[in-house]
């Protein structure tokens, strides 16, 4: 396909890719999961989903993920992180530091609400996205603690920012792929 065409790639090394296909599944648009860097060739988008980021990271450093990665939105391919995909996309991540792929330009601290609420489901707005209040699931979620210059922030839940934009970079703290609100997931296949 040319271009990579528009099939979003979900990258499935570890954690929630599924939950993330049935969503795109009732959006119906064509998906492939992404279990190689050479599967980066055949897709216009990419999701990068919640899971631990400790461990996709031993997974990146097998394989020339984080430079395969960057390359890609070099060329001005969208991507997607959710919850531990976010952590991946962060230019900073603390408690504790780890390696980052620096595409979007927050500073998200990692499981940032406390073990008392390892996770939650919140209310809050995207007010360019829609009117509605999004149903918003935290697991074990970071906090962006700090938002560069560059970033636009599209949601917010209790006052802090959990849906994030740099470019063709979008970035949430929640699982919008675990409620049956398909809000993000729209607004994201339109930047593909
Ligand atoms: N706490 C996880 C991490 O630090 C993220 C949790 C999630 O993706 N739901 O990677």
């Amino acid at each position: 396909m040319k271009n990579g065409g528009k099939r979003i790639g979900i990258l499935a090394l570890q954690g929630d890719f599924a939950l993330h296909a049935r969503m795109l599944d009732r959006l119906e648009a064509p998906w492939k999961l992404v279990k190689h860097v050479p599967d980066l060739d055949e897709i216009g988008g990419l999701i990068l989903p919640g899971g631990e980021s400790t461990t996709m990271l031993k997974f990146f450093g097998e394989e020339g993920w984080g430079e395969a990665i960057r390359r890609f939105a070099a060329q001005g391919k969208p991507l997607f992180g959710t919850c531990a995909g976010t952590i991946l996309l962060a230019s900073e991540v603390l408690n504790p530091p780890q390696e980052r792929l620096g595409l979007i330009d927050i500073t998200v601290e990692r499981n940032a609400y406390g073990r008392q609420v390892d996770s939650s489901v919140r209310y809050g707005d995207c007010p360019e996205l829609t009117d509605h209040p999004l149903e918003m699931v935290f697991i074990r979620a970071p906090i962006i603690r700090r938002v560069g210059a560059g970033v636009r922030v599209l949601g917010r839940a209790e006052g802090l920012p959990v849906l994030v934009e740099q470019g063709s970079v979008l970035a949430a703290t929640f699982h919008p792929e675990l409620t049956e609100d398909e809000t993000v997931h729209r607004y994201f296949l339109r930047k593909v």
